[in-house]
Order: structure tokens, then C-alpha cells, then sequence
């Protein structure tokens, strides 16, 4: 009988089905074991960084050396060049741990990433710098522009007070050898400019904006994990400081706070010691975690991940970030399910109606649909996917059928791909407790004195000088379900750490963290610039 034959074999497909995604779900697991090996890579790197130039994780000195304690105060403006996003802000420090932020944001041009030169990108953010300034602060500008034309000079007759101190964030790894100058290093996250490797970034932007005329000065570089530092330690200023700054966003990174002592690197050099304002002896570093364990002695490594790095533009680097960020987890998950689409054994979307071999024609897959191309699947489907609690899946067969090119989708090929995007998910948070946890154990930061058996197992309460504290940001962290939980599941597993540990830990988002922590940096090197020319 034809129709029982159907029924027998399609209940016997969606088997061969949820077995198939079971099994590809199996290899993006990460024990507890794997994380503490990672643990123990990680801080070995941390301290090879520190020792040593062009090291795997660059670990670089920042020449940032204090955090904020709240009582900051002025006008001061930020940019914020992401991944993503450009945005131009400027911010009012209140002095009381508060501020008021005024924005702009546009998206990148995508044509502007892969530019031929630095210029096209460069003019292009001092023209949004401009457009800012002439919205949000006109009378500043028109002011600047009247006496620039009585002056016919561009600051004579300008006082150092009427031009905007600018912290630039600039989320890509560079030398820094000052807290206003800096070489890019490399490019990361899709921007692929050849001529800007090299050139100091900031004189880059000073040059477009002085081409506008415009009254503003780049006075600090920042990193946006930097940043994020900065202005947590600035909004929440705890008994204990903030020790970690961490980006999990399009790429990921994080920057904490080092002895300077064990920066060993900077005297090996000397390099710009005059510089180094020593007396907190402390240091911020950029850690540059993304590119953690290039060498993949400790990293997974499925076939995914392997064709996706062999695919990239930039093969065998940023491996860390290529398993933890926004920008590739998408991507990880489509090469998952397109594994699956075209293994004829599994029927994933597949199309009963029709019996031909090729792959197009036996799936409801259309043929322009964003499955079949690179980086076309969006991290934030994995975000609707793995949360999805619709009955029969809903969101996830509404989502693949309006966004992603396959009609009518089964509430088992939702299934089935929820299961492997909450895999993908998990493991990146996973992977993100490594540079955590390993963070917080090489600075040695629960061996706070005060900590000797004053926990109470009773209790959830944490004594307010036993808090590491940790500020986080990004899209990953903002809207992928559970992956603090995620992340402390497995802080609770690593040695060192356990439960006791991971209460101590706070984890706390810095809403605009970049924009108020590059306006804190401008302000710290607007005062030292003061300070040494008085
Ligand atoms: C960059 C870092 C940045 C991170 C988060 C990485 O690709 O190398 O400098 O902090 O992305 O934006
Ligand atoms: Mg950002």
C-alpha cells in the first residue's frame, strides 16, 4: 500500500534525521577536560605575549595605566570604528559615575572595508565626524569655521579648550607606542585595506579631519575591550576595580589589568618608556585573544571550522575569534547544515515530492537562497534558534522560510537545526570561559587575602572586596540566550576556579562601553598633555 509506505518511511526519516543532527551536534562538544587544557594554553600565551614581541596573542601595552573611579568630569568626543558600525558620540562625563551620551551610527559601507586605499575609508569617517558635528553641535562648529576665517589658521586662535579631545576606537590589533599613536597590525573581521598595515591609524584620521577644517584632535587610540574596561570601571566602580574588559561581538577580546612589572617586554626595548606614567604600576593590556592558539594545540577543529578558515581572507589567524565571534558562528552553522543538505542519507529540508539526485531539486531549498552562500547566514538566527519555545518551532520554520530561502520547513528540520546552532552557541561560550578563567588565574586575583574560609556555602552572598569584576559587551553576549550562564557553567569547571570561584566572579554588560571609555582615555591623556606642558 502506497500510503502506509510513506508513513513507515517518513517516520523512519525523521529519525535518520534527529540521528544525523545528533551526531553532527556531538562534535562542537567541549569538555571540561578540553576547557582546562585550554586554560592552561592560554596562560602560558598570556605570559609568552608579555615576555616578547610578535608573539601568537600580542598581548599589547596600551600606555593606559588607571582605571577611572567615577569623580571624571567634561566634553569629550569618541568615535568607535567596529566591525559593523561606525559611530560618532559625544559624551558629557558628569563626575558622579553618570554621563549623557549624544550619537550617530551608519554601517560601514561594504565596499569601504576591502578599499584600495586608507584615504577612502579615512575621509569617509571624518565626513561623519563632520555631519555630527554640524547636527549636534553646530554652534561649536560655525564658531570654529567664523574664527578659522577671520584667523585664516587652523588652531592659531583657537584655544586648546574650544577643540573636541577625540578618543578613537579602533576595534583592530594595533602596536601601540603611545597613548595617541599606533601601527595596525592587521586587519581582522572581513576589512582587508593593504596600504593602512603599518601606518599609525591615528594620523590617518588627523589628516581627514584637518582636511575638513575641523576643531577636533585625535588625542587617544583605544581598543574597544579597552574601552569597555574603562568605562565599566567608570559606571560601576566596585571596592575591588575592574580587572577585565571583553568583547563578544562580530570578533572577540579582551584587555585586563597587568603589573607593569611583568610587562617585561617594554623594558627589553625600552620602547617608549618616557611615556609610561608609572606610578599605579599597573598596566592595561590588550590581550588580542582572538588570535589564541593559531596553532590549534588546544582549539576544536571540526570540518566546518577547517573549510571556513581555508575560505577566509585571512587563513590560519584570529583561529580563537573564528570559533567564539558573531561574525563566523553563522557561518559555522551553515556549513553544518549544508553537510547535511547534501548528504543524500539525511533528509533535511527535503522535498518528498520529488525523487531526483541533484541536491536543488530533492530540498524545498531555493536556488538563491542565502544557505548556498558564504557568511550569508546571520549569527542572530543562531540567537532565534537556539531560544525558540514556539510549539512546533515556529520562529525557527517562520525565520528559514522568510529570511533563509526554504519554504515550508518541517518542525524536524527546525529541530534539527536548533540542536546544531545551540551546539555552536554553547561551544563559543566555552571557549569564551577559557580567556576568562584564564584571565582572572594568572592575575591571581581569588587569592585575595580576605577570601580565606569567609565564604559561606549557605549563602550566595560575596563580600564586596572578594568581586572580580568583569565587563562585557557585544552582540553575542547581549542577545544569544544563556551564554553568561553558558560561560559560567564552565568557569565552575576549571580547576582553580570551581564554584566557589565562579560566585565571585561578576559579569556585567557596559552598555556604549567604547564611546565613554575612548572619552575617559581622551580625558586621562588631555590631562598628562596639561600636566607636561605646564
Ligand atoms: C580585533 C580586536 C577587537 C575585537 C572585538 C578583533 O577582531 O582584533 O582588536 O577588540 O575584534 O571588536
Ligand atoms: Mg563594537
Amino acid at each position: 500500500d502506497h500510503r502506509v509506505g510513506t508513513l513507515y518511511g517518513s517516520s523512519q526519516n525523521s529519525m535518520a534525521l534527529a540521528a544525523a543532527a545528533e551526531r553532527v551536534a556531538a562534535e562542537f562538544e567541549y569538555s571540561a577536560q578540553d576547557v582546562n587544557r585550554g586554560v592552561q594554553e592560554f596562560m602560558r600565551e598570556m605570559d609568552e605575549g608579555l615576555g616578547k614581541q610578535g608573539a601568537t596573542m600580542s598581548q599589547i601595552p596600551t600606555y593606559v595605566t588607571a582605571v577611572p573611579n567615577g569623580t571624571e568630569k567634561g566634553l569629550y568626543m569618541a568615535v568607535d570604528l567596529g566591525g559593523t558600525n561606525f559611530r560618532v558620540c559625544s559624551i558629557q562625563l558628569h563626575g558622579n559615575s553618570t554621563f549623557s551620551l549624544t550619537q550617530s551610527k551608519v554601517k560601514i559601507p561594504q565596499e569601504l572595508m576591502v578599499a584600495k586605499t586608507s584615504k577612502e575609508l579615512f575621509a569617509f569617517l571624518a565626513k561623519q565626524i563632520e555631519t555630527f558635528l554640524k547636527t549636534h553641535h553646530n554652534d561649536h562648529y560655525v564658531n570654529h569655521v567664523e574664527k578659522r576665517r577671520r584667523k585664516g589658521s587652523l588652531f592659531e586662535g583657537t584655544h586648546d579648550e574650544e577643540v573636541f579631545h577625540l578618543g578613537f576606537t579602533f576595534s583592530f590589533p594595533v602596536q601601540q607606542s603611545g597613548i595617541n599613536k599606533g601601527t595596525l597590525i592587521r586587519w581582522t573581521k572581513g576589512f582587508d585595506i593593504k596600504d593602512t598595515i603599518g601606518k599609525d591609524v591615528c594620523a590617518l584620521l588627523q589628516k581627514e579631519i584637518d582636511a575638513l577644517d575641523l576643531p577636533v584632535k585625535v588625542a587617544a587610540l583605544v581598543n574597544d575591550t579597552v574601552g569597555t574596561l574603562m568605562a565599566r570601571s567608570y559606571t560601576s566602580p566596585g571596592k575591588t576595580g575592574t580587572l577585565l574588559g571583553a568583547i563578544f561581538g562580530t570578533g572577540t577580546n579582551g584587555a585586563y589589568v597587568e603589573k607593569l612589572a611583568r610587562v617585561t617586554k617594554l623594558k627589553k626595548v625600552g620602547a617608549g618608556k618616557q611615556d609610561v606614567d608609572d606610578s599605579t604600576g599597573e598596566m592595561i593590556i590588550n590581550t588580542e585573544w582572538g588570535s589564541f592558539d593559531n596553532h590549534l594545540s588546544v582549539l576544536p577543529n571540526t570540518p566546518y571550522d577547517k573549510s571556513l578558515d581555508a575560505e577566509s581572507n585571512n587563513p590560519g589567524i584570529q583561529m580563537f575569534e573564528k570559533r567564539v565571534s558573531g561574525m563566523f558562528l553563522g557561518e559555522i552553522l551553515r556549513r553544518a547544515l549544508v553537510g547535511l543538505i547534501k548528504d543524500p542519507s539525511v533528509p533535511l529540508f527535503s522535498d518528498e515530492h520529488s525523487n531526483q539526485n541533484d541536491v536543488h531539486s530533492t530540498t524545498n531549498i531555493h536556488d538563491n537562497s542565502p544557505l548556498w552562500s558564504q557568511w550569508a547566514l546571520d549569527t542572530s538566527f543562531l540567537s532565534i534558534a537556539s531560544a525558540d519555545n514556539t510549539a512546533g518551532l515556529k520562529n525557527t520554520r517562520q525565520t528559514l522560510d522568510s529570511d533563509y530561502g526554504v519554504s515550508a520547513p518541517s518542525a524536524e528540520d527546525a529541530e534539527a537545526v536548533r540542536l546544531i546552532a545551540s551546539a555552536v552557541g554553547k561551544r563559543a561560550a566555552r571557549l569564551s570561559a577559557v580567556a576568562i578563567a584564564a584571565v582572572i588565574l594568572s592575575t591571581g586575583k581569588l587569592q585575595h587575602p580576605t577570601d580565606i574560609a569567609t565564604t559561606n556555602n549557605a549563602t550566595l552572598e560575596v563580600n564586596e572586596d572578594e568581586v572580580v569584576d568583569v565587563g562585557v559587551d557585544g552582540s553575542l553576549v547581549e542577545f544569544y540566550p544563556n551564554f553568561e550562564e553558558f560561560i559560567r557553567e564552565a568557569l565552575r569547571e576549571v580547576e582553580g576556579i570551581g564554584k566557589e570561584g565562579e560566585r565571585r566572579v561578576r559579569i556585567g554588560i557596559a552598555k556604549d562601553g567604547s564611546g565613554v571609555g575612548a572619552a575617559l582615555i581622551a580625558l586621562v591623556a588631555d590631562r598628562a598633555m596639561r600636566a607636561s606642558s605646564s
